[in-house]
Order: structure tokens, then sequence, then C-alpha cells
């Protein structure tokens, strides 16, 4: 019902790429990031809660600022302040406990950096940190305390990253990340992937975003475009870590994905209080595959400061992994990874 109406709308925005509609139309992707919330006020009053009744943590808020769409806030239940999506935005006070283990670059991507805006830690696979913006921010991240300023692809730093790539023959996938790569307009991300299009040994592109589901509206046609054009096998890796996710706007990003070719992933986090029991698990895993989504990664918390609180522990982890292959077919379970400094890929639980 809802892919239509999308279809429409798409066509629409590639006619009138600078978003000038009338008052009465819908807003383009742009637009709609704009007006995401960037106040905990705005959210608690769309929410219908109580901000005096909670202890939001302002300093938390300021090193790494609080950030949702409003597609994603309109999954969260109102009123209900234990939602688990709402508990992936919500500074609170637990985020100033930090115990010594966790850390400002839990995973060590900084001694991964190759050129800046690269890390290249596994064979064959190059990572562009495209740039460093999100159109939410997750409380978890493991990048929240990335110096992305230094880091991030900037048109400077682009030349000396494609070089790299181009002398380094034995690299054949180009994964865009960030931050969020579809946060960046059509135009931006064309030329990029057509530079990338011009390094032969390269095959596969692969992009990490979370835009098809916290702004579903960003997979429009200029973009399905772009990559049904191209040479390069692509698969777009998204992230959901619970079923509620999942409504008919998100789906019919994935659909749109799907019919032009594209093979789409999910990796997820396993947080306490959002997604570590077996029920929402199985659920999370038959709505992906229901939606066209085959479950590839459940990442085990990596130890970002700040992230503690969403903490759960490796034994608990093995026993929900134990139980899900007791409940799901083996192509519905994703694999359950670690990742280790300076190991030469992630390591599975
Ligand atoms: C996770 C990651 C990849 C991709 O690893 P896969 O196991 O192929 O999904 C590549 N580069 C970096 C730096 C990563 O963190
Ligand atoms: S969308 Fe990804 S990179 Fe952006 S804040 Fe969330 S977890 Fe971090």
């Amino acid at each position: 019902m809802k892919t239509p109406l999308d279809i429409n709308r798409n066509s629409d925005s590639m006619i009138n790429p600078a978003g000038l509609h009338g008052s009465n139309s819908i807003p383009t992707w742009q637009q709609e990031l704009a007006r995401g919330f960037s106040s905990l006020i705005d959210l608690f009053s769309f929410l219908e809660l109580d901000i005096s009744e909670f202890p939001i943590n302002a300093e938390a808020a300021r090193e790494f600022p609080f950030k949702v769409t409003r597609s994603f806030a309109s999954r969260i239940k109102k009123g209900d302040i234990n939602d688990p999506l709402l508990k992936q935005v919500l500074p609170i006070l637990a985020e100033s406990v930090n115990p010594v283990d966790f850390v400002n670059n839990p995973v060590g991507d900084l001694e991964a950096i190759a050129v800046p805006g690269v890390l290249h830690k596994y064979a064959g696979r190059a990572l562009l940190i495209v740039t460093g913006g999100c159109a939410i921010n997750c409380r978890y991240c493991f990048r929240r305390n990335f110096p992305y300023t230094d880091t991030q692809l900037s048109k400077q730093k682009r030349a000396a990253a494609l070089e790299y790539i181009r002398n380094r023959i034995d690299i054949k996938e180009v994964i865009l990340s960030g931050g969020d790569p579809l946060i960046q307009s059509n135009q931006q991300l064309g030329d990029l992937i057509k530079e990338i299009e011009g390094v032969s040994h390269v095959h596969r592109l692969r992009i990490h975003s979370r835009l098809p589901n916290v702004l579903p509206s960003r997979i429009d046609s200029g973009f399905l475009k772009i990559l049904s054009h191209s040479r390069l096998k692509s698969v777009v890796v998204v992230h959901i870590n619970h079923p509620n996710e999942l409504d008919q706007q998100v789906k019919g990003a994935v659909s749109r994905l799907r019919r032009a070719n594209i093979s789409v992933f999910n990796q997820a986090v396993l947080l306490r209080g959002v997604n570590d029991n077996v029920k929402t698990l199985t659920a999370l895993c038959e709505t992906l595959f229901d939606a066209g989504i085959l479950p590839y990664y459940l990442h085990l918390l990596d130890k970002a400061k700040g992230s503690h609180h969403f903490n759960v522990s490796v034994a608990e982890c093995k026993k929900l992994q134990d139980t899900l292959r007791s409940t799901l077919p083996g192509y519905l379970i994703p694999k359950f990874v670690t990742e280790q400094a300076g190991k030469a890929n992630k390591i599975p639980l």
C-alpha cells in the first residue's frame, strides 16, 4: 500500500531535487532530517512524558548531543519511559559511570587508520569514514568519542584515500561507513562511488547505514539509480536492534533496495534492557527476514566510554546464543561477534 506512494514521492523529488515543494507536499529527506528532535524537552512532550520526573544527563548530552529523527521517534510507544527504542537515544545519568575498561578508542580503530579517512583492518576490505555525522545519536555508539574532524573524508583527503585504494590491489571491497554515509547527498555519494568504480580491482561496494531504518525516505530513486547503474555489486548493511524499529516505511525502503537487486543485511548490538532476551531476539530475526533482510552480525557491546549501562556479560551472551540455536533455523541466527583491537577479523563468541 505504502510502496506506490513512496515511489511517486521519490520520482517527484528527482524532478525537483532542491525540494521546493508546495506547503502541502511531503518533505524531502533532507528537510525531514533537519526537522528531527535535538531537544529532549520537545521529544518528551511529543511522547507525552514528563521530563521533570527523569534524571537527564545534561553533561553527557553536551559531549555527545541528543539527536533522533521524527520517523524513529514515531515508533516509540507514547508514555513509556522504558521503551526499547527510547532507551537507545536517551542520555541518562548512568553514562557518567565509567569502569576503567570503558575507553575512548575501544576497538583500536585509531591504530587501523591507513591514511586519513581510511580504516584498513581486515584483508581485502577497506573502510572509508565518509562523514562523522549521523541522523540519530545512539548512546552506545562505539564511535561516540571518535575524533571525526581529523579522520573523516574531507574533499582534500579523498584524493589520498583513493590513491591508497588504487595502490593496494588486494582491496576487493570498499565499505562506506562513518558516521552515516547516507546523510550525504546523492551528488556527493555518486561522485565518490564513481571514483571507486574507477579502481578496477574493487568488485564490491558495501554501505553501512542506519538511515533505511531511522530515515527511510532517504532510500530515494536517485540513490537507487546510483547503485543499480554501478558495475560494483552492492550490499547495504542496516542497523536494527529491536523488532519495533521495523514499520511500513522501513519495510518499504528495504523492498526498494531489494527490487534494485541490492542485498540487505542487518547488524545489531546486544544491548541490556533493549534486546537482551530470547523473545525479542527471535522476533527481531523473524521480522527482519519477513522484511527481506538477513541477520548478519550481533555485536557484543564495544566498550566505549559512557556505554557501560548497556553491557551484557559474555556468559549471558553465550546463553542467548545457545537458546537461539534451539529456536531458530540456522540462516536466521546472526553471528555473535566481538571486536578486538589488533585482530585479523571480528571474533566469534
Ligand atoms: C567490521 C569492519 C569491517 C567489515 O568486517 P566484515 O567481517 O567483513 O563485516 C571492515 N573494516 C573495519 C575497520 C571494520 O570494523
Ligand atoms: S547510527 Fe551508527 S554511527 Fe551513528 S550514532 Fe548510531 S551507532 Fe553510531
